[in-house]
């Protein structure tokens, strides 16, 4: 796979995964264990420029043509192997140029995607909520005209970046009536009067990522602040999630990987039965295995960002869906195995494999579960097997 990367992406590559090791993880259990949010390494990526290689040269990022795609994955990859929860901060603002880039005015990009390629702000997306996660369309938060505003009233839960993040994409109804069809999307400003920060989440893993209520109490987004047109809502966020989805299971792929190396660097340390483990077929069967989900993550990634880089955007959706199903389950899978082949102290925390096992579980969780991903999957089938039906 990596023969097909162009030079520019191979030293992107080649960047991120510097910083992964000499940056991140010297300091992943800490910030694991201290659920600390890592300003520092955001500005570590800033410096490196590696905000830029997600957003066009017109907006002071660097890609000359395409999404980026490709790039963000390779440096969400290079992370994610030391860290997943780290990598969110990174990962999450690269959601928040797709709706810009895809919906934006001019004017909305000029305005908003300067300051994400510099890495001086941080973007989130915000859609889920109390009684709406997989079934988005029953949101309730309502974004009302008044004159040249929008008053917005809900909550949002579980957002990556709450916080901390300075720019929000927000999905909110303005026609209530219409359900799904009356949903609109909106730049919303960290510091907007009536918006509002709620419940931290303690999680299972990711500690190092900020997952925050957004509290919307008659909060007034400028008209102008309006992606698209009102009803676009789900437009906007489906077509968002097609481009973004790549980056979560590029995240997967990278925890995977990280757990195959540092299961490599074990099995020729621990001994019983006088041998080195590695030596025991059954654990050689176990790394096959590893190896060869990993190696077909990978190819399938890959060849969909090189697709959507080449503005071939057909079934995009129903390949994103099989990408981010199939890495993130192949991370489960790796890393389970990975503590299992560390024996009792892989559920040990002094072992890097116990943190990346409770962080892969998130990749089969976040931007639609696998169950709604192998529904997209399936809807496409069933128009197939229709299409062969005659
Ligand atoms: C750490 C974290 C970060 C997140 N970050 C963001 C963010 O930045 N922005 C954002 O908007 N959201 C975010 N989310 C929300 C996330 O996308 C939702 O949690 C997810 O889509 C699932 O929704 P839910 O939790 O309400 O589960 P539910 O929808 O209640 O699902 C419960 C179970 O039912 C299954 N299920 C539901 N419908 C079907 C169906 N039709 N067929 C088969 N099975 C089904 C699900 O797969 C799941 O197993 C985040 C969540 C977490 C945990």
């Amino acid at each position: 796979m990596q023969h097909l990367l162009t030079e520019e992406q191979r030293s992107i590559r080649d960047l991120a995964r510097r910083i992964a090791e000499e940056k991140i993880k010297p300091i992943r259990a800490k910030y694991d264990e201290e659920s600390i949010f890592p300003w520092d390494i955001v500005q570590e990526l800033a410096r490196a420029d590696l905000f830029r290689v997600f957003i066009p040269v017109e907006y002071e990022g660097l890609v000359e043509q395409g999404h980026g795609v490709t790039n963000m994955c390779l440096v969400t990859e290079e992370l994610s192997k030391a860290c997943a929860g780290i990598v969110l901060a990174y990962a999450g603002t690269a959601l928040g140029p797709f709706p810009l880039l895809l919906f934006g005015t001019e004017e909305q990009k000029k305005k908003y995607l300067p300051p994400l390629a510099a890495g001086k702000k941080l973007a989130a997306f915000g859609l889920t909520e109390p009684m709406a996660g997989s079934d988005a369309g029953s949101i309730r938060t309502t974004a009302r005209r008044d004159g040249d505003h929008y008053v917005l009233n809900g909550t949002k839960v579980f957002i990556t970046n709450g916080g901390e993040a300075e720019i929000y994409t927000v999905v909110a109804l303005t026609q209530p009536e219409k359900g799904a069809r009356g949903a609109s999307a909106f730049v919303v400003e960290k510091g907007t009067p009536g918006f509002s920060f709620g419940k931290k989440e303690k999680k299972m893993g990711i500690h190092a990522s900020v997952t925050s209520e957004l509290i919307f109490e008659d909060a007034r987004v400028p008209a102008g602040n309006l992606l698209g047109r009102e009803g676009m809502g789900f437009i906007v966020a489906m077509k968002t999630f097609d481009l973004s989805r790549p980056g979560v299971a590029a995240q997967a792929l990278g925890i995977a990987e990280g757990a195959l190396e540092e299961t490599l660097r074990y099995v020729n340390q621990r001994r019983q039965f006088g041998k080195n483990i590695i030596s025991f077929q059954g654990i050689q069967w176990m790394l096959a295995d590893m190896a060869t989900q990993i190696e077909a993550a990978r190819a399938l990634i890959y060849s969909l960002t090189d697709r959507i880089d080449r503005g071939d955007t057909r079934d995009v959706g129903y390949l994103s869906a099989m990408a981010k199903v199939f890495a993130s389950d192949v991370a489960m899978k790796v890393t389970t195995d990975a503590v299992q082949v560390f024996g009792g102290y892989g559920y040990m925390s002094d072992y890097p494999v116990e943190k990346m096992m409770r962080d892969a579980k998130i990749t089969q969780i976040y931007e639609g579960t696998n169950q709604i991903q192998r529904n997209v999957i399936g809807t496409h089938l069933v128009k197939e097997a229709a299409k062969l039906a005659g």
